[in-house]
């Protein structure tokens, strides 16, 4: 272990023991991440804390991490129910290799934002395609409530999921492969 000269922001002392445990967070729609909790304890006046706010840049790591991971899963998943990389670019109107930047790590809180609308209710980019046009969403919807009703009747137990807690455990992302945008 590395030796770092840490100094108590309360009385100054260099007299610190480091202690670290692992920590979870989870991510919405997505997996739970460990991370690494460091905290520090001032052995001259007792003052206690993550000093260096180490547990804060591996809390934001491990996030993105897994923000990345689930970023990519959604948008591997998206054909399966007929949603393509340059359909979704050109419904949403967002510029060429858009997707494959995100796919890469390289998005926005607002990019993860759509993603998990878009993982809720696929249908929406067949809404987007319309050009959000009012009668057509409406009609969009009723279909999707039609659909969902219809699984729903079919096999009850079908949208209930176990949380998922394992880090190798699949997202279940678009559960219902019957509905096809634009069918
Ligand atoms: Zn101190």
């Amino acid at each position: 272990m590395t030796k770092e000269s840490v100094i108590c922001p309360s009385c100054g002392s260099n007299a610190v023991s480091r202690h670290e445990k692992n920590s979870f967070g989870q991510l919405t729609l997505g997996h739970q991440f460990s991370y690494k909790a460091v905290s520090f304890k001032c052995k001259t006046c007792n003052e206690e804390g993550d000093f260096l706010g180490i547990s804060d840049q591996n809390y934001m790591d491990a996030q993105k991490d897994a923000q990345t991971t689930f970023a990519k899963n959604i948008l591997e998943n998206m054909s399966s129910v007929g949603i393509t990389m340059a359909m979704f670019e050109r419904v949403f109107e967002l510029p060429t290799r858009t997707l494959t930047r995100w796919k890469n790590g390289d998005f926005s809180a607002g990019a993860l934002a759509l993603l998990r609308i878009i993982a809720t209710y696929p249908w929406i980019v067949e809404v987007a395609e319309h050009k959000f046009e009012r009668s057509y969403a409406s009609f969009v919807v009723i279909k999707a409530a039609a659909n969902e009703l219809h699984e729903q009747r079919k096999n009850p137990t079908l949208h209930y999921y176990e949380r998922q807690t394992s880090y190798e455990a699949p997202i279940p992302v678009f559960s219902n492969k019957n509905v096809r945008i634009g069918a």
